[in-house]
């Protein structure tokens, strides 16, 4: 799976929050992911946050 947080985010803190081993927040307010490349391990969790995401910032394929 990859991740990307695109520029739609607005800083709710909920997927740093699901899931802190991918997701960090910037000093900009913002969310980031730690890789690009998500771990079977941790996939469930980052697809949880992708759906939580209020603004649909969070992109995954
Ligand atoms: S859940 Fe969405 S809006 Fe909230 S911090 Fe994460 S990427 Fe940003």
């Amino acid at each position: 799976m990859q991740v990307h947080v695109n520029g739609e985010c607005i800083g709710c803190g909920m997927c740093a929050s699901v899931c802190p081993n991918e997701f960090f927040m910037t000093d900009g307010g913002t969310a980031a992911a730690f890789s690009p490349e998500v771990g079977d391990d941790l996939a469930d969790q980052v697809q949880a946050a992708a759906d939580g995401c209020p603004v649909s910032a969070i992109e995954v394929r």
